[in-house]
């Protein structure tokens, strides 16, 4: 239950629109200042991104948890045991720093322990994902002196305005949520949802005013994007009339699950404005791992997957995630995603330990790994990532590439190229948000740190 909310007034009718939408900047009038934390996906960036672009409209101040904020909205992760973890301690620290502020937590951990985290004294509000885009309405509700619950508020999973004001230098464009495949690790379907699109006709009206918004690079993204589905209209229909809006933008596409796509999507990368990047998630390298998590492809699908795009487009940049000590994993399992992460060449490995989601059929298995051997496995691929990543940066040296810049000083500035990998180069007076071309020259730092070095020409 919210700390001075309760079900005693569901009476009251939900409002369609925020207070803010018709009465105007509510949040300036009343000089209210706001701060924001996103944990896990890109989706989840997205919906923090959409909702300061609310709060900014009706003129809240957006502020840093330590500038004394009279909200703080949370937007949580639940996709492991330690994004709980983070989560959780992100919410006890907003709430004991700013102990007179509306904390609002929403996100995937709020629809995961939702009792649980009602029935904290240190959280105002507990907002479902459903209800997560409204949140505006509440804050608004709650400063007029109206007595409103989270619940009340209408569920729609796309109801977010177009991101003007933004954390991020580049925006996403959500076009699908939910998913039905039901892996036997993830909780996303419970916390998310069953799959489903955006019409075509929204998802475009979207892009088109991103775009006016002064946004470079617009990142489709969703839970389960490969699986969208309008009508007649598949994810490769609805990439192609993104593509085809016109614009001086370019497009990226969030995480992808392996399977479902064909000849024609291949193809659409030869287009200018679609970068040529894909975070492709494999989770594991082994045929039986895979059959356990119940994934719906195999290594051989995604080995001709990737051999088909570089086939084509011989620098290609694949990422991926991987699991590591799924439930009955042996050492020869984990050899082979060892194989698999060395044989396909991604320059980025997003490691999890697995960990238990309650109520997954994974839960309910045998030879769970100790954590131990989990560790030990994460270290391996992790330093076999960073040896691939080296590989590749260097491979990129004395070829070219457009950079979109995210930060600059008077000298210098960087930001992510169309390979989607870092880059920094010498400049005068760069702005922010804006493109270059740089001839890559060299590399920097290491590690997590490492970054191609390049400039301008
Ligand atoms: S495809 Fe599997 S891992 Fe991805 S969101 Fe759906 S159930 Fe989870």
């Amino acid at each position: 239950m919210t700390r001075e909310n309760s079900n005693e007034n569901l009476s009251f009718s939900p409002p369609s629109e925020s207070l803010s939408r018709f009465f105007g900047r509510s949040g300036e009038a009343l000089g209210l200042k706001v701060a924001f934390k996103t944990l896990g996906c890109r989706l989840n960036q997205y919906e923090t991104d959409a909702l300061v672009t609310d709060f900014d409209e009706a003129g809240y101040k957006l502020v840093d948890f330590d500038q004394s904020p009279d909200v703080v909205v949370i937007n949580t992760c639940t996709v492991t045991n330690q994004s709980d973890q983070k989560s959780r301690t992100v919410i006890s620290q907003a709430a004991r720093k700013n102990k007179d502020a509306v904390v609002v937590v929403t996100g995937c951990m709020a629809n995961n322990f939702k009792e649980k985290l009602e029935s904290q004294d240190n959280i105002t509000f507990v907002v479902e994902n459903n209800r997560k885009s409204s949140i505006l309405s509440l804050v608004d509700a709650h400063f007029s002196g109206e007595i409103l619950h989270p619940e009340q508020l209408p569920q729609d999973v796309f109801r977010y305005e177009p991101v003007r004001k933004s954390l991020h230098t580049r925006s996403a464009v959500k076009v699908q949520d939910g998913c039905d495949n039901f892996c036997t690790f993830c909780i996303i379907p419970t916390v998310r949802g069953r799959a489903v699109s955006r019409p075509v006709a929204d998802v475009l009206e979207s892009v088109r005013k991103t775009i006016e918004n002064g946004f470079k690079e617009i990142v489709v993204t969703g839970v389960n994007i490969g699986r969208y589905e309008d009508g007649e209209s598949k994810f490769e229909d609805l990439l192609a009339q993104i593509l085809d809006v016109p614009g001086d933008f370019r497009v990226r596409i969030s995480s992808l699950e392996p399977d479902g796509f064909g000849d024609r999507f291949v193809e659409l990368f030869s287009h200018p404005k679609l970068m040529p990047h894909l975070h492709l998630c494999l989770q594991s390298g082994s045929e039986k791992t895979l059959l356990r998590m119940r994934r719906m492809y195999d290594v051989e699908q995604f080995r001709k997957t990737i051999n088909q795009f570089r086939s084509v487009y011989p620098d290609f940049n694949f990422t991926t995630d991987i699991i590591v000590g799924f439930p009955g994993e042996t050492d020869e399992e984990f050899q082979q995603t060892l194989d698999a992460v060395a044989e396909f060449n991604f320059s980025h490995v997003h490691t999890f330990k697995y960990s238990v989601r309650k109520g997954t059929r994974a839960e309910r298995m045998e030879n769970h790994i100790p954590e131990k051997i989990k560790t030990a496995r994460s270290a391996q691929i992790r330093e076999l990532s960073e040896e691939n990543k080296l590989r590749y940066y260097q491979s990129l040296i004395g070829k070219t590439q457009n950079i979109l810049v995210e930060k600059a000083t008077k000298t210098k500035a960087s930001g992510y190229g169309d390979l989607f990998v870092p880059v920094e180069f010498e400049a005068k007076d760069v702005q922010k948000n804006t493109i270059h071309t740089v001839k890559l020259t060299g590399l920097s730092g290491e590690g997590e740190k490492l970054v191609v070095v390049g400039e301008l020409i």
